[in-house]
């Protein structure tokens, strides 16, 4: 390849680089997967430095002294690497699981008497996180619809230091209009010193760095649940936070202290099969998503479907904006939302006749996996939150989730279709 060329994402997804500070593996075709807890540190010296480099900003070009697993290590700064280069970021960490990932985030950029604005649909545990642990140490959220009118002038209060929501939302698919939001807060931010700035995080978990890419947009820091999409086959926890370098130290030293770090053996995992198949998966899964989509779309017994690629999307101007490939083609995704036509205890018995009965679809929670899965998640993912919230964001038990997987298309709408067909048998019967 022509050395000025920059080869494209999906390449780089592949290959990464061939040679990186973290390891001397030129030689190997794919990267070997280390299994040391810890490392022969040589000389008092170079232990000195490498715990005085980690506890500072290193110097650019520096070599990375790998000291223990809670630290640093190779397959971690690997997969780190890989994650910071698609989501066109300076820096990312990779952490034991999603929820490692954000609470470490909140516990790194907030301190008591602050607050968190967040999106009111969340994923059940950060909501959790949010509502039922932050306040302990004194940081409270509040919960607010960030498309609102009302949401200019909530920022302007000095205690508010994080905005969190997620770029689609789970399970309902909500969005924002981040060029909006960043907007409003950097005007806020003319009026704070630097350690009061307003903070922007997003969780892109069901985005993925294959439909959006919100550093581009100018938030400060973007999380994703490696869990989900990115690993993709069900074998591996995992987060991430990909942000700028500036806040490398703090995110590092809190992962250190709260340990919520990722094992060697799955960022292995998660770089050598999930990162370089995820383009693929990811766009035969959204075209599967599409096919089904539109399908329950026109089906008499579905009450509605929610999915970024369909036209009566509410939020559709939104999705055609943000939700594209790095090459910049539509990527509405692999997640939809729907109902069914009568009652909840209709719905559930949808639900079971879906457990019981269909081959290809499971019940199950995830999401972003290669087998199609169907969660309520009133009852599942969402159960943390109080009625009141679940009322307020839609998340009633009529609320049905599904993850689009790699199957035959035609498999999963025959699936579907005879457990809807028996559900209206049972229909009769109530
Ligand atoms: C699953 C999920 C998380 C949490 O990730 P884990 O890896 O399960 O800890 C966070 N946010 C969203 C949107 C998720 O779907």
């Amino acid at each position: 390849m022509d050395k000025n060329q920059k080869p494209s994402p999906r390449t780089q997804a592949l290959h990464g680089r061939f040679e990186t500070q973290a390891w001397d593996f030129k030689h190997h075709l794919i990267p070997p997967m280390t299994a040391s807890t810890t490392f022969r540190l040589e000389s008092l010296e170079r232990g000195a430095k490498g715990f005085s480099n980690f506890a500072t900003q290193m110097p650019e070009g520096e070599e990375t002294i790998l000291i223990y697993d809670r630290l640093d290590e190779p397959n971690s700064l690997m997969l780190e690497e890989q994650l910071a280069t698609l989501h066109k970021g300076e820096l990312a960490l990779a952490f034991g699981s999603g929820m490692g990932a954000i609470s470490t985030l909140f516990l790194a950029t907030t301190k008591k008497g602050q607050k968190i604005i967040s999106h009111r649909t969340l994923y059940g545990c950060t909501y959790s996180l949010l509502k039922n642990w932050l306040p302990k140490f004194g940081v409270e959220t509040e919960f607010v619809d960030i498309n609102d009118q009302s949401f200019a002038s909530k920022i302007t209060d000095k205690s508010v230091r994080v905005i969190y929501f997620e770029s689609v939302s789970n399970p309902l698919l909500e969005m924002i209009d981040f060029e909006y939001l960043v907007q409003l807060v950097k005007t806020e931010n003319k009026t704070r010193s630097e350690e009061n700035k307003v903070l922007i995080a997003v969780d892109n978990t069901f985005a993925t760095p294959w439909a959006l890419r919100p550093l581009e947009h100018g938030v400060d820091f973007v999380i994703e649940s490696l869990t989900k999409n990115i690993s993709g086959f069900g074998t591996d926890m995992g987060g991430a936070i990909i942000t700028s370098k500036k806040y490398e130290t703090d995110l590092k030293v809190a992962r250190k202290d709260f340990g919520a770090i990722m094992t060697a053996h799955s960022a292995w995992h998660i770089m050598v099969y999930g990162v370089s198949t995820q383009a693929l998966r990811f766009e035969k899964q959204q075209e599967n998503a599409m096919a089904i989509a539109e399908f329950l779309n026109s089906h008499p017994q579905v009450e509605s479907v929610t999915y970024p690629g369909l036209e009566n999307y509410k939020y559709h101007n939104l999705s055609k904006k943000y939700l594209k490939t790095p090459e910049g083609k539509f990527a509405p995704g692999t997640m939809i939302s729907f109902r069914l036509k009568g009652s909840a205890e209709q719905t559930a018995k949808f639900i079971n006749d879906v457990a019981k009965n269909s081959y290809s679809i499971t019940l199950a929670v995830s999401l972003g996996l290669t087998k199609t899965l169907i969660e309520l998640p009133g009852f599942m993912t969402h159960s943390a939150l109080s009625e009141q919230d679940k009322q307020k964001c839609a998340i009633d038990a009529k609320a049905i989730r599904l993850s689009v997987g790699l199957e035959n298309v035609q498999d999963l709408i025959n699936d579907l279709n005879k457990s809807i067909k028996n559900y209206f048998t049972s229909t009769e019967i109530v």
